[in-house]
């Protein structure tokens, strides 16, 4: 193939494998260097398992910000903050506080909008290529508000009503009769019926499973580093060995950030801890929609006969350990949402870091270094951006006019 590549990406999570995939598909040799003994071990792992092409709107948004202080006073506040003597926490809350308007809010949905919707085409063209069944389905995703001024944001932002339905309470719960004991608290929903959900670690071992069967793909278990190189070059090695690469690819979720610093790149990424329980309902309990209850930043997702819960945003906590505090406090919030929920067994406690930039939009694109792309940032929204982010690196990969984001 004229413009073969032998490309190397860091770091093994649902951007790095969507990435292999696309790449490979399109005859390039990769590699891809995880550091942990399995791919999808980190925010890939047990997230909310929403495809959610159509309810992209970035957390940075007009009024989060003064929610945001009055969630500090509540117990079951959907987003904590532990101030650090860490300037970079400084200045990436700083660049969260500048995009938390509507104009950059509209601006940046609309370019996560238009990654998406390129993703959830291709994956279907890969679903058909013969992806091994990651629990996907299409049931449409349900975003519940109870706040009325808050709803009627939301349904003045639908410029879509063919894609993006506003319903009354009573309407909600006949789609989804899982939360008929919410009606009388509802202000209404957004239903946006072409949504999607999967498990995003089945997802992961899908691509990696299609891609061991390639001759053109390999994986190598090491931990990588970036170093300047010769030239307008950078360097890897992989546990401290010097690694041969034509072409490097970081991405490596949260961890790019300090890959990238001995490179002088600053990448704007803060880790936002958030949590899930998977767990088995009762009876009558799984929801057939994927559902939002957006006041209390909740999202709930069928995936097979679990029900996977995901939610908080505590910004500071630097670590994966689920917080006792914080998990009681979500398993009250859906004890309360959604009753039989848990049906009363286990609910597999989880947590990541999602790796966020202030705006939510990720980066994607070229370096000062000829031989180093970025595909970094994905925040709350890596699974459903995963394959379009794939998409837009092949082009810039081919130096198609690519549009680079971030
Ligand atoms: C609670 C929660 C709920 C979420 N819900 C959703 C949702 O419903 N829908 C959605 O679209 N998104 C959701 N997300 C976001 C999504 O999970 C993330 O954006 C996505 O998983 C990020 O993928 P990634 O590949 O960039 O990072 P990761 O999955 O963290 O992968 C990075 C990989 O790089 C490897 N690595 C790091 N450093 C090195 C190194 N030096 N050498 C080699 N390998 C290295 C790591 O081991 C890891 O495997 C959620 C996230 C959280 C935390």
């Amino acid at each position: 193939m004229a413009g073969r590549r032998s490309i190397t990406i860091i770091g093994g999570g649902v951007i790095g494998l969507a990435a292999a995939y696309a790449l490979v598909r399109e005859g390039h040799g990769v590699t891809l260097i995880e550091r942990r003994e399995d791919i999808g071990q980190e925010a890939s792992f047990a997230n909310g398992g929403q495809l959610s092409y159509h309810y992209v709107s970035p957390l940075a948004d007009a009024g989060v910000a003064r929610d945001a202080l009055g969630w500090l006073l509540r117990p079951h506040a959907p987003i904590s903050l532990r101030l650090r003597a860490d300037p970079h926490q400084w200045r990436w809350l700083l660049g969260f506080l500048g995009a938390c308007n509507r104009r950059t809010n509209r601006k940046n949905a609309a370019i996560l909008l238009d990654l998406a919707l390129s993703g959830q085409a291709a994956l279907q063209t890969w679903r058909a290529a013969g992806l091994d069944d990651f629990l996907w389905r299409r049931p449409g995703k349900l975003v519940l508000y109870r706040n009325p001024s808050k709803f009627r944001k939301a349904a003045h932002a639908v410029t879509d009503p063919e894609r993006q339905r506003t319903l009354s309470p009573a309407e909600c719960t006949a789609i989804e009769p899982a939360f008929a004991s919410l009606q009388s608290r509802l202000a209404g929903g957004i239903f946006s019926p072409e949504d999607e959900v999967g498990d995003c670690f089945l997802f992961c071992t899908a691509l990696h499973k299609a891609l061991a069967a390639e001759p053109d793909f390999r994986l190598v278990r090491g931990q990588a580093e970036l170093r300047p190189g010769p030239g307008d070059r950078c360097a890897l090695a992989v546990d401290g060995r010097p690694f041969e690469a034509d072409l490097v690819i970081l991405a490596a979720g949260i961890a790019s950030r300090a890959l990238a610093r001995p490179l002088g790149i600053d990448l704007p990424l803060y880790g936002l801890k958030g949590y899930s329980l998977t767990t088995r309902p009762q009876p009558g309990i799984l929801p057939s929609v994927s559902v939002t209850d957006y006041d209390n930043r909740v999202v709930y997702a069928g995936l097979g006969d679990r029900l996977r819960v995901a939610a908080m945003v505590d910004i500071g906590a630097e670590d994966t350990v689920p917080a006792p505090r914080r998990l009681a406090a979500l398993r009250a919030l859906v004890a309360e949402t959604l009753p039989g929920a848990f049906g009363g067994g286990e609910d597999a406690p989880w947590a990541g870091l999602r790796p966020a930039t202030p705006t939510g939009v990720p980066v994607i694109g070229r370096t000062r270094y000829a031989n180093l792309l970025l595909n970094v940032g994905h925040g709350a929204l890596g699974f459903t951006l995963s394959v379009g982010s794939a998409l837009r690196l092949k082009q810039i990969v081919a130096g198609a006019d690519a549009r680079a984001i971030g």
